[in-house]
């Protein structure tokens, strides 16, 4: 047997895999178009046509639009920044709930803060990692407004059960599905399932501009609503003769010429990139197949996963380990394995209700219009993943072919045969 790389022993995995970069000479030359043009950027934030940008942001938007199927793409200069405009957009107003999950990036929940709007955390799906439909109704209070979904790790949430939900309660949906475009739900893209959606163009996404998102909704009314956030919504309102003027506060969310133009090459490449993915994942769960303890991903019959993340999870008690003790022995081999989401409602700013000022605002006011808990033990599905058995591989941080995928699964067998010298 091979000494394991954590007690002195050689790595499985001896060197670096490569980075992902999934750029080309097809954006090298959409970006040296748009430099030549010598217009960056086309965006007036008046009512004119140039309200809703240059060409290159329209050609993106006309294309991704296309792509997804669904009536309006909006461009944003990031995910978050369009994870805040769909909150406006759909109205949520100062001390409305807003149920969320606290499996995933802190911006999904900072998004209802940023409209005074309080994030109420509801439980996850262990198989899915996915906020749990029965979960969420328990959290439905009279003050809920919407629902904040997060695609994570690149499968869809449950948006049937959880749609029939939000329609039998009068609640709006928002899909966070910035972890996964081009995964499929049914036969619609996920993302596009909620009233309005969306995914990030930041650098470690499975396409990129460097940084940037896509709002993706078949509501005209949102869609409006998100271009006039997205680009200063107070000064435009009057001359477009937009009445409802509630949440009409306006930002500069908007992205530019040279990130859409390459936008374009991109999305061409995304359903090339998403199968590669799969075919690495699906590799790399026949190679764990069998090895006592370890579960592999989950994904459920009606849907594909974009696999952003390959996530697992131990059997502690079956293996008598601790997590940390494989995760160490891992990493030796040359594995970065990471350990799950801090679960979002522990972060300091729920913990201690301190958000704007320091005075508790908006709990602490009186438009937050009961205690709501974010104390350890409510959410016990995704604090228990976080502490103890959750364990997971970053497949989007590198560009993996099949030799990679074969040295991982050689580490982790390593691992596997030796767990009694790790005990
Ligand atoms: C990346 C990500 C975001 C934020 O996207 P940015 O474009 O980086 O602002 C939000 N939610 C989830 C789940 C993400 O993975």
């Amino acid at each position: 047997m091979e000494k394991l790389a954590l007690l002195g022993g050689d790595k499985a995995i001896q060197r670096p895999f490569r980075k992902y970069n999934p750029l080309g000479q097809e954006e090298l030359q959409a970006a040296r178009e748009v430099i030549d043009s010598g217009v960056l950027s086309q965006f007036i934030g008046a009512w004119t046509e140039d309200f809703y940008g240059g060409p290159k942001v329209r050609e993106f938007e006309h294309a991704a639009a296309r792509h997804f199927g669904v009536k309006h793409a909006v461009t944003v200069n990031s995910w978050t920044s369009g994870l805040v405009a769909a909150v406006g957009a759909i109205g949520v107003a100062p001390g409305d709930e807003v149920i969320v999950t606290p499996w995933t990036m802190s911006a999904s929940a900072t998004a209802i803060l940023h409209w005074n709007a309080i994030p109420v955390f509801a439980d996850i799906d262990p198989d899915t990692y996915n906020l749990d439909p029965a979960s969420i109704e328990r959290n439905i209070t009279p003050h809920t407004k919407a629902i904040m979904v997060a695609d994570i790790f690149g499968q869809s949430a449950d948006m049937d059960e959880i749609m029939a939900i939000a329609r039998a309660h009068g609640l709006k949906v928002i899909s966070d599905t910035a972890q996964a475009p081009g995964a499929m739900y049914k036969d619609r893209f996920a993302g596009t399932c909620a009233d309005v959606g969306g995914y990030s163009l930041n650098y470690h996404k499975h396409i990129h501009t460097g940084e940037g998102g896509i709002v993706v909704t078949d509501d005209d009314e949102i869609a409006e609503r998100v271009q006039l956030i997205r680009n200063h919504a107070e000064v435009v309102v009057a001359g477009k003769g937009v009445t409802d003027i509630s949440n009409m506060v306006g930002h500069n969310f908007r992205l530019g010429e040279i990130e859409c133009a390459m936008g374009v090459e991109q999305l061409k490449k995304l359903g090339g990139f998403v199968r590669s993915r799969q075919a690495l994942a699906e590799q790399l769960t026949a190679g764990l197949s069998g090895l006592r303890g370890l579960k592999t991903p989950a994904v459920r019959p009606d849907r594909t996963h974009a696999y952003y993340v390959y996530p697992m999870q131990l059997d502690l008690a079956g293996l008598g380990l601790s997590r940390d003790r494989v995760c160490d022995a891992l990493v030796a081999e040359g594995v970065a394995i990471s350990r799950g989401y801090q679960n979002i409602h522990l972060l300091p700013i729920y913990q201690r209700k301190i958000a704007y000022g320091s005075q508790g605002f908006p709990w602490s006011s009186d438009i937050c219009r009961r205690d709501v808990d974010y104390g350890k033990g409510i959410c016990p599905v995704a604090e228990g993943l976080h502490d103890s058995n959750y364990i997971g591989f970053g497949m989007c941080v590198y560009d993996l072919d099949a030799a990679d995928i074969d040295l991982i699964v050689h580490a982790f067998r390593k691992v596997w045969s030796n767990l009694d010298s790790l005990r």
